[in-house]
């Protein structure tokens, strides 16, 4: 009986396996598939100051599926990695992310800047500054309104190699953000080593500052560590006044979520949010 058991759990075990790699696969194609189709599409989610105005927004990517509907990044990003297709999408990214720029400006919205969250695969590209130089080239925008989004993961493989592609970066007018700052484990050094322009304090932090005593030590030291190196400092997942208050207190004066707004398509943000200088409408 214990061998008929056993054989069983094995031979359930092989199928599972089989079955989650055919899943695997089945997904890949997909993935393949959905780039071809264009079948991914951007939200955007406001960036507002202490006044809740918009200055800024991160596009956000959704894959818009012909049956299964809207799917979260989380649940293809990850595959899009292991399977090197994510070099392919984060350029779908920054061209779709750079269109809405130049829409945007000919109709005379303002914004600072649009950030795009670039995967560290991607960033680790060899030739990732030329892809970005010759997308920004071709949609012919500002390349100050764009700024890339990078976590720590990414950065600290090869520090030298890291920095020069950063400060080629600087030099074609981008800006940097460290995303989800504090979840990685890398040493602060680079901090200083890195031509950065903003580090971006991770939700996990922000969503229980107000009854986790660790939480708001966290957050405040990231604060003014950002403000010691002169860096902008914005916290995301912000979801109630009671943490908006205490980072306003703290000195945050940049925040992102559900509090503000959710994600939106473009066509929202810029019917909702995006307004022309001077109040004109
Ligand atoms: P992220 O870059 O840290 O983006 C913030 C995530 O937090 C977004 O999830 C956003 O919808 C969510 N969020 C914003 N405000 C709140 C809030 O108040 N509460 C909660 N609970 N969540 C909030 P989303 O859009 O599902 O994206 C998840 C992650 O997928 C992103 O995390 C980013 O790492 C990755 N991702 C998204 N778009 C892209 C992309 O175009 N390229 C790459 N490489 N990665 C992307
Ligand atoms: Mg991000
Ligand atoms: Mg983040
Ligand atoms: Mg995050």
């Amino acid at each position: 009986r214990s061998k008929a058991k056993g054989r069983n759990t094995i031979s359930f075990f092989d199928y599972s396996m089989q079955e989650a790699a055919d899943r695997h696969l089945q997904l890949e194609s997909n993935l393949r598939l959905a780039l071809q189709e264009q079948q991914f599409t951007l939200y955007y989610q406001p960036q507002v100051d202490a006044n809740g105005e918009m200055v800024s927004a991160e596009a956000l990517i959704r894959w818009l599926h012909p049956l299964q509907g809207l799917i979260a990044p989380s649940e293809f990003i990850p595959l899009a990695e292991d399977t090197g297709l994510i070099v392919q999408l984060g350029q779908w990214v920054l061209s779709e992310a750079c269109q809405n720029i130049k829409r945007w400006s000919e109709q005379d919205l303002t914004f600072r800047h649009i950030a795009v969250n670039v995967s560290a695969k991607q960033f680790q590209q060899s030739d990732f500054v030329e892809q970005v130089a010759a997308i920004v080239n071709n949609s012919q925008i500002d390349p100050r309104q764009l700024m890339l989004e990078l976590t720590e993961s990414g950065l600290i493989d090869n520090i030298l190699q890291t920095v020069e592609k950063m400060r080629r970066l600087k030099k074609l007018g981008l800006s940097i953000s460290i995303d989800d700052f504090g979840t990685g484990y890398s040493s602060l050094a680079y901090l200083t080593a890195f031509p950065l322009s903003q580090l971006k304090i991770d939700r996990s932090f922000v969503n229980d500052v107000t009854d986790n005593r660790s939480n708001e030590i966290v957050v405040e030291t990231i604060i003014h560590m950002a403000d010691n190196l002169g860096l902008e400092v914005i916290a995301e997942g912000v979801e109630t006044q009671e943490q908006v208050d205490f980072l306003l207190q703290k000195g945050c004066k940049l925040f992102q979520g559900y509090y503000f707004s959710r994600p939106v398509p473009a066509q929202e943000l810029a019917a909702k949010w995006l307004r022309k200088p001077n109040g004109l409408v």
